[in-house]
């Protein structure tokens, strides 16, 4: 365990309003072309005025809410100003001393087992700046464009204390607060530029180390896991950590000093003239949350008898959590725990294997895979197999088969009652497998699984284990006799 390492992130999250931060042009540009999203506002002309979005405020209300935090009596925007081209205004309207919300926390599975708190230092709001498009590569392309579709798109920064102590525990972190932000119906982590992420990590003793605009969750692991690598080899080789700022290059999964000077930046906040301040304190108080992870978690567990491990799996995301409540509403209390099984062990594995998401999936035709193994028309292993067609079928747009289609199609309804087959299968086995026979005889472990394994190869997975088991254990005895 990584005790040494220390953790703080800071979370730039898209919020999901249908306009921008301080105008009203669409946030949802991803079939337009570049730059048909602007308008005097959000292309920072002279004389145009900021008009805040209602919407956006009461979004970051309810994630401040929902992460325990204090919301500010008054709140305030200030200007960031810097100068880079995807910065029209060659300023970003953000809160800086007066941020919307403060000292909150957000529970997790911490690595040394139960839940962990990782406390929040701030929540604050501001818009994106617009996006370059180099041509060619950063460093070597002839020329850029620039598109302003995303200027003034509105964010949240939520900064949380270095509690972390592992890149793991940090991943834990991103997801429970993607799962929360999703609850709170106020981001869409489909979205491109969704969530961005910048991460302190310093080894106990030693320099902070900040790595920027981490793009993507696997990432954040990623990032952490080599910086902890680099700073462990330097300190080993007896030298000091510098305090620097780094950037992530998720392609070759490592690190890069940034140039310092180019960092060495003199932002000169101030107060952003054409806003008022924020007072909300009396808003927020009026804001009633939706059943958030944590809850839905203790609800599975209660309601539908779900381990614990199950119930964090089924609600770390929302899309899961809601499928897994609509394949077993039909019969909650038949189908829940199988249900809870195949969906959190098996069908996240094999959507994993082939990098599908979820949505593809009907909870009905689940629903109908869940009745077929609970009724022991099929094995678990022919389940597998039957859910294997399933997502093939969907991944490829075939026309779907129901479960129970699968089933007949493919003869993979259990062997039971059917003796016969199985007698043969297991005077087959055995008289090819003579030394496992022998192996047997002598007592040794491991003969009687194997010889039930090739059983089970030649049924193709149909045989009912506890059918199998008996009837290998009485031809055996019989063969001993
Ligand atoms: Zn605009």
């Amino acid at each position: 365990m990584e005790t040494d390492v220390i953790v703080g992130l800071e979370v730039h999250c898209q919020l999901d309003t249908k306009s921008k931060l301080f105008c009203g042009c669409s946030t949802d540009y991803r079939s337009d072309g570049p730059n048909t999203h602007v308008c005097p506002i959000c292309l920072g002309l002279p004389g145009a005025m900021p008009v805040l979005n209602k919407r956006s405020i009461e979004y970051a209300m309810r994630v401040a809410k929902a992460l325990n935090c204090t919301v500010l009596h008054e709140s305030e925007f200030s200007r960031k100003n810097y100068f880079y081209p995807d910065l029209d205004k060659a300023y970003q309207i953000t809160q800086y001393d007066k941020p919307l919300a403060e000292g909150g926390y957000l529970e997790i599975e911490g690595d040394e087992g139960g839940e962990k708190r990782i406390r929040i230092t701030r929540i604050h709001v501001e818009e994106d700046p617009g996006r370059l498009v180099h041509m060619g590569n950063a460093e070597r392309g002839k020329y850029s464009l620039v598109d302003y579709n995303r200027a003034g798109i509105p964010l949240i920064e939520i900064v949380s204390e270095p509690d972390m102590r592992s890149p793991k525990e940090a991943r834990k972190f991103l997801n429970k607060l993607r799962a929360t932000l999703e609850y709170l119906s106020v981001f869409d982590s489909d979205k491109e530029g969704s969530l961005r992420v910048d991460a302190n990590i310093s080894i106990k003793g030693s320099e902070r180390v900040e790595v920027k605009n981490i793009t993507s969750y696997k990432g954040v692991e990623k990032a952490l896991t080599f910086e902890i690598t680099r700073q462990k080899n330097v300190l080993r080789r007896g030298q000091k950590v510098d305090r620097e700022t780094r950037h992530f290059l998720e392609a070759r999964g490592v690190t890069q000093s940034a140039r310092s000077k180019e960092l060495e930046h003199d932002y000169r906040y101030f107060p952003e003239p054409d806003l008022r301040p924020l007072h909300v304190q009396s808003w927020v108080e009026g804001i009633v949350l939706p059943e958030l992870p944590d809850a839905r978690r203790e609800r599975f567990m209660a309601q539908y008898g779900c381990s614990l491990n199950h119930a964090r799996t089924l609600t770390g995301e929302l899309k899961l959590a809601n499928f897994f409540e609509k394949v077993v509403v039909s019969d909650p209390k038949g189908l829940s725990m199988l249900a809870a099984t195949w969906i959190a062990d098996t069908l996240i594995g094999e959507l994993n294997f082939r990098d599908m998401e979820l949505d593809p999936v009907d909870p009905e035709s689940f629903t109908g895979l869940v009745r077929l193994l609970k009724a022991g028309t099929i094995t678990d292993k022919s389940g597998v197999e039957v859910l294997r067609v399933m997502l093939d079928q969907r991944l490829k747009h075939e026309t779907p088969e129901t479960p129970a289609g699968i089933v007949a199609r493919l003869n993979l309804a259990k062997t039971k009652g059917d003796t016969g087959a199985i007698t043969t299968a297991i005077e087959e086995a055995i008289n090819e497998n003579q030394k496992a026979l022998e192996d047997y005889r002598a007592g040794k472990a491991g003969a009687l699984n194997f010889l039930v394994g090739q059983v089970m190869k030649k049924t193709r997975g149909r045989a009912d284990p506890g059918e199998l088991n008996r009837m290998l254990a009485e031809v055996l005895q019989k063969r001993e006799a």
